[in-house]
């Protein structure tokens, strides 16, 4: 898992149309499914039985996206595990880092229990998801079906509490990191953004899209030799993401050791070329790996970061 940062606001002149549709879309969307979740709720005041809160995800608003970030953005790889894509004839899951919809708990893997959340009127609830991230590109990500279908799933293990709408003064409003959303029937009650959901939250899973440096990935997550993931000491970060994407099955440990001697190889040519600026040289060598566009990058890097150091030791 590599950070990848990414800003719409530093699009590509061709690409801003593209992007401003998506928005359009996507936008129109949100507003119909807070517009669903909030007549429910008022429903649900009046009749404690009404059956769960549930919407049709609007697939084509994900697919125009998908394409366009799997190339742009993401390097046609899974955003957790790094492996190519392009050989999944379907491009990889939608894995919205937020459930869209039911989340559950990821504290005992054998016994995955859903989250309750409290909302108006003291109202107990399981938690419906983050719906009003379900079409936002900063919830959205290419993930493989292994890491995300098979492993992750709706579960969202969190440090504190996993949250729905949040009562705020306007004063708490302008101190927030990114805009909410506010609810059109509940006044004060507003929907947090990614952002700001992950300072309240504290989410247990390592999210490689835009992290602050204290949840960058290569912060929590280390690799052997072997290419086996280790998280960093005392990281529950590391620990949880690794058993939540299941970071260690047999062929990604195996294409991680690949990686490693791939990245080993591109050094040794490095440095048996006859040219005096050394550090230019491997610089230039592993580009594709700092850039992340090599598959398993991360664990290539980890791998070079020791050996240099070790290197370094030695010469001393
Ligand atoms: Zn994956």
């Amino acid at each position: 898992m590599i950070a990848i940062y990414f800003d719409p606001k530093n699009l590509k002149p061709e690409h801003v149309s593209f992007w401003e549709n998506y928005e359009i879309h996507a936008q129109k969307a949100t507003d119909k499914v807070l517009a669903d979740w909030e007549q429910w709720l008022q429903r649900k005041e009046k009749e404690p039985d009404l059956e769960e809160f549930s919407y049709n995800f609007n697939q084509d608003i994900w697919k125009s996206l998908k394409a366009w970030l799997h190339k742009e953005v993401f390097h046609g790889k899974c955003v957790y595990c790094e492996s190519q894509l392009d050989l999944d004839r379907y491009l990889g899951d939608v894995e919205h880092f937020r459930p869209k919809g039911r989340v559950t708990s990821a504290k005992d893997q054998e016994k995955r229990e859903r989250v309750s959340v409290k909302v108006e009127n003291e109202i107990v609830l399981d938690h419906p998801g983050y719906f009003w991230l379900a079409y936002d590109w900063r919830n959205l990500m290419p993930a493989c079906s292994m890491c995300n279908s098979r492993a992750k799933a709706d579960q969202f293990p969190v440090d504190a509490e996993c949250l729905l709408m949040v009562r705020l003064s306007q004063e708490e409003v302008n101190s927030l990191l990114a805009e909410p959303l506010a609810s059109k029937f509940y006044p004060e009650l507003y929907y947090l953004s990614p952002e700001d959901l992950d300072q309240r939250e504290c989410p247990l899973l390592l999210n490689p899209l835009n992290p602050t440096p204290d949840r960058d990935p290569c912060e929590h997550l280390r690799f052997s030799i072997d290419g086996s993931a280790v998280a960093v000491e005392s990281s529950d970060l590391g620990k949880n993401s690794i058993e939540v994407f299941n970071l260690n099955r047999n062929n990604l440990v195996r294409e991680r050791k690949a990686a490693i001697e791939r990245i080993h190889s591109k050094y040794l040519i490095a440095v048996r070329e006859p040219s005096e600026k050394y550090e230019e040289r491997i610089q230039n060598k592993i580009e594709d790996f700092v850039s992340g566009v090599e598959p398993y990058s991360a664990a290539a890097l980890c791998y070079l970061e020791c050996f240099l150091k070790r290197k370094l030791r030695r010469k001393r």
